[in-house]
């Protein structure tokens, strides 16, 4: 087949849905064929998170330069902290052919969608939103009122899903993997034409 530009995932979904686990589960799977984008932040690593792996973790003066340098495909203000995808980086991935997998909140993906509306968009949903209570209350990394504004949050998130190509249920960390490894499949074969 010939080769073309790589495509854009976009995984986005309500804050709790999992986005993140499920993606560290792809990203662990040998045969994964996308690459990472791993995104800026202006929040505070939690323990275990490295800097240039989990994120790039910028102060708020160092994004607002990247903001104004138009060096960020999309980004988003999101409880209290700043969240981007660096443009460059997508677009020289995409560029070499490959594909680029960007998980990201809902007024990001949103951004991306008008600038990129060949990109493949999938939410990630919980299997209901009383279960995504639970989730975000169960995490346990963020004090109460953090998981109060991020409930709020999760509901009208929610109500983004019908602006996305495909909704992928998380009911099972490796069947939604199976299911957006599927779809990134089935958009190949649908795209490459000769
Ligand atoms: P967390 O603080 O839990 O790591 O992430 C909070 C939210 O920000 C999650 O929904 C995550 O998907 C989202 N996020 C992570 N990176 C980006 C990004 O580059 N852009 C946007 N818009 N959201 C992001």
């Amino acid at each position: 087949m010939y080769k073309q530009r790589g495509l854009l995932i976009v995984l986005s979904g309500p804050s709790g849905v999992g986005k993140g686990t499920v993606r560290k589960e792809l990203f662990t799977q040998p045969d994964t064929n996308y690459e990472y984008s791993i995104s800026m932040t202006t929040r505070s690593p939690r323990e275990g998170e490295v800097d240039g792996s989990d994120y790039f973790f910028k102060s708020r003066a160092e994004f607002e330069q990247l903001v104004e340098e138009d060096r960020l495909l999309e980004y988003a203000e999101y409880v209290g902290n700043y969240y981007g995808t660096p443009l460059d980086y997508v677009n020289a991935t995409l560029d070499a052919g490959r594909d680029v997998f960007l998980e990201i909140e809902v007024v990001g993906a949103a951004q991306v969608r008008a600038k990129v509306p060949d990109g493949l968009f999938i939410f990630l949903a919980p299997p209901s939103l009383s279960e995504l209570e639970d989730r975000l209350v169960g995490r346990g990394t963020e004090e109460a009122d953090v998981i109060a504004t991020r409930i709020l949050k999760a509901r009208e998130e929610l109500e983004m899903m019908n602006l996305y190509d495909y909704v992928v249920e998380n009911d099972e960390v490796t069947n939604a993997c199976d299911r957006i490894n599927a779809i990134v499949t089935a958009e190949h074969c649908r795209r490459e034409r000769v």
